[in-house]
């Protein structure tokens, strides 16, 4: 069984008749609109086939929403792209027309810019394809002279350097798309170039203004946000490692050791992470990946990720179902690997709440008995959540009459929804229902033996007080 989740981006590749449904059963667990592009009817329509197609596959899909957010960006040019050489001097300019660049100048849309920038600071364009560095700065106009040269073309990002751009992580756009994310009632929403907590926050009652519950994802792209890690971390739900802009901005030779920091702080703090960003770049045009990739992925895994995601490989590559696949049977692979399910996550530590010392102690007893699995009665998600910080080899079922819920639980490691109606049964019955239900998905065989922790059958959250051992076939199972 795989633990290791896969967030596939929607895009023209995955609209094309029947690829989506490929990709359920592919494996994907969590698809990604990303409303940098498209419209606000092209991301509704594409989440009324995501539920649709969970009703019909029986296969529960998460939805995560990606914010813009703001991302500076070059305008545009006559000839639509332009040649810059090694040495040559460049200009980027607020006061020139948006589409009258050339290859001497082109204009910025961000004005603020021109006051962050001074002589020296290195500017990073189309994720560093082309580099330049500022000489200096008169009248709204950057001189720069090209260090690195190459195409360049319409609307690319511009980068700084070292970080410390002072734009705002949601902008107008995004709080419109906001709105937009309320009617869909996405699962998760990532906000774009957070700096600090209150970006987080801010999102959040955005969100709840439009009554969403969506658990907020923290994109961690700006140099800043490495410094503030911590702060970001709790702030949020789940981080995203976004080594795209991350990259540019901190050194691409730095991203390494803040990918494995930021994937063992968000465990440490019982956030879930998500690695992401050109995990599968080569198969946007080729049917396998580099074996590159296959190391990149599986090293993911092996530092702990949640999940991993796919961008233009399933948005808009020739091949979205045949990377799903790879990724799927590098991770069956990894799962499996020593480093990927053995936990000495919290052994010397004390707990405050009896429902989280619960779900340690399950995970605990699971990982030194003979047991196949846990069920964690859930709420709110947070045994289940709690549960798959610890690293084990064992699948943890979410059962839950909640859809919030289960649509969260798509993302976490190790973590496998099912949907249960919690009514007046006692314990007994309740047992009997759980292990039928496992029956029932193929998961338990007579022998089998489970974890349930649960708590006084009240339907309250953070009632989670009993942890209960029953094997399968054993007759009247007492609570
Ligand atoms: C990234 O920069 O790595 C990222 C995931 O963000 P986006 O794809 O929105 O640029």
């Amino acid at each position: 069984m795989r633990r290791t989740k896969i967030v596939a981006t929607l895009g023209p590749a995955t609209d094309a008749p029947g690829v989506l449904e490929q990709l359920f059963y592919a494996g994907i667990d969590v698809v990604r609109l990303n409303f940098s592009h498209g419209s606000a009817q092209d991301h509704i329509d594409r989440a009324n086939t995501v539920r649709a197609l969970s009703k019909k596959t029986g296969r529960r899909v998460g939805i995560l929403a990606d914010l813009q957010g703001p991302k500076i960006r070059i305008a545009r040019f006559a000839d639509k792209k332009v040649w810059l050489d090694e040495g040559q001097d460049f200009a980027l300019d607020i006061n020139l027309d948006e589409n009258a660049g050339d290859n001497t100048q082109v204009g910025i849309t961000y004005e603020a810019l021109v006051n962050e920038v001074k002589e020296g600071s290195r500017l990073l364009l189309d994720d560093g394809r082309v580099v330049l560095d500022v000489v200096n700065v008169v009248d709204g106009r950057i001189h720069c002279t090209v260090i690195v040269g190459g195409d360049l073309s319409n609307n690319k990002g511009i980068n700084l350097l070292g970080g410390g751009l002072s734009a705002a992580a949601l902008t107008d756009k995004d709080k419109e798309d906001i709105i937009t994310i309320g009617k869909i009632k996405a699962d998760f929403v990532a906000v774009s170039f957070p700096r600090c907590a209150d970006d987080l926050h801010l999102a959040r009652k955005l969100l709840a203004d439009v009554d969403c519950y969506a658990g907020i994802v923290a994109k961690v792209e700006r140099a800043e946000a490495m410094e503030a890690m911590d702060e970001i971390i709790l702030a949020s739900d789940v981080i995203m490692v976004a080594r795209g802009d991350l990259g540019v901005e901190i050194g691409d030779a730095n991203l390494p050791a803040a990918q494995k920091r930021l994937i063992k702080r968000s465990r440490q703090l019982d956030r879930a992470v998500i690695t992401a960003t050109q995990m599968m770049e080569s198969m946007i045009d080729n049917p396998i990946p580099t074996r590159a990739e296959v190391f990149d992925v599986a090293n993911a895994v092996l530092d702990g990720t949640d999940a991993i995601m796919l961008s233009a490989e399933t948005a808009a590559g020739k091949y979205p179902v045949k990377t799903v696949e790879a990724m799927v049977r590098i991770c069956m692979q990894t799962d499996q690997q020593h480093g990927a399910s053995v936990s000495k996550h919290r052994v010397n530590q004390r707990f405050n709440r009896v429902d989280e010392a619960i779900a340690m102690a399950a995970m605990y007893l699971a990982n030194h008995t003979d047991i196949q699995g846990l069920v964690a009665l859930t709420e709110s998600g947070s045994t289940p959540l709690w549960m798959s910080r610890i690293k084990s080899g064992l699948p943890i079922f979410a059962f839950s009459g909640h859809e919030e819920t289960l649509g969260k639980v798509t993302l976490y490691r190790g973590v496998i929804p099912i949907y249960y109606e919690l009514k007046d049964q006692d314990h007994v019955q309740l047992n009997r229902e759980i292990i039928e239900l496992l029956k029932k998905f193929n998961y338990a065989e007579t022998g089998d033996t489970f974890i349930i922790t649960k708590g006084d059958l009240t339907g309250q959250q953070g009632g989670t007080n009993a942890l209960k051992v029953v094997t399968v076939g054993e007759g009247l199972i007492p609570a």
